[in-house]
């Protein structure tokens, strides 16, 4: 019989550098003893997200002590091999649309169970028991691996194949853009949310040049959109409750 590893009530974060997993670390940090990272590097057109990573982990045990004690090892694993039987525009130089079947080109089909997959063998590994995604249905992409069903099904087959009991946690997986501004702001306060803004990284096309309110990135191409339209909303809503009271 296969012999069990031992787990530990640990955490590893899908993070990417973009705001979302950022968001979803932060979260992890606030709940679990010990937390873990790791980054994906398949060839994608934004992979200047990758270099945000170093100063947001910085940046994230800088704003609260209980946080830097809990942030444990940043691990990152090569997976050549996705962006090679992925043509797409994240990985080819190729304009961002929507395709026949309704998803943007944008999309690496299967792409989040192939990371949620090689997370689990890593989280194995390293007993911990936790897998946490910022996988979202609510999103305008509605990529099918994003989905909370393809999510739950998921842990059952890695559960089931690695003989375990993993907790893969979404949290974002049924809040839009502007809650999850807004937990950022629950979770680390104003400081948050200025470190989101100047150092995590969303826009498709790998623009860093110009500061928006919002961020940094290009604008115009989906990702940008809706982060921007997010960022407004969550600014509105913080008025509107500063007018209430
Ligand atoms: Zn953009």
């Amino acid at each position: 019989m296969l012999e069990k590893q031992t787990m530990t009530d640990g955490a590893l974060v899908l993070f990417s550098g973009g705001q979302d997993s950022t968001t979803c670390l932060a979260w992890a940090l606030d709940r679990f003893p010990r937390v873990e990272t790791v980054g994906f590097d398949y060839g994608q057109r934004h992979r200047v997200e990758l270099d945000c990573r170093p100063e947001l982990r910085r940046g994230l045990a800088d704003l609260n002590p209980s946080w830097a004690a809990r942030l444990g090892d940043d691990h990152t694993i090569s997976l050549d091999a996705l962006g090679k039987i992925s043509d797409t525009a994240l990985t080819t130089d190729m304009a961002i649309e929507l395709g026949k079947n309704g998803l943007p080109n944008t999309f690496v089909p299967g792409r989040n169970i192939i990371f949620l997959t090689f997370a689990a063998a890593l989280a194995y590994r390293r007993g911990l028991r936790n897998i946490i995604g910022g996988m979202c249905e609510t999103d305008f992409s509605g990529y099918p691996d994003c989905r909370d069903d393809t999510i739950k099904a998921l842990q059952v087959a890695l559960n089931l194949g690695m003989q375990q009991r993993f907790v893969l946690h979404t949290p974002l997986m049924w809040i839009d853009k502007a809650a999850t501004w807004r937990l950022a702001f629950d979770l680390g306060g104003q400081a948050l949310v200025d470190l989101v803004v100047e150092q995590t990284h969303t826009c498709y096309m790998g623009e860093r040049g110009q500061r928006h309110d919002w961020g940094y990135g290009c604008g115009v191409c989906p990702a940008c959109k809706l982060r921007a339209q997010g960022f407004a909303q969550f600014q509105q809503q913080g008025e509107m409750k500063a007018v209430a009271h």
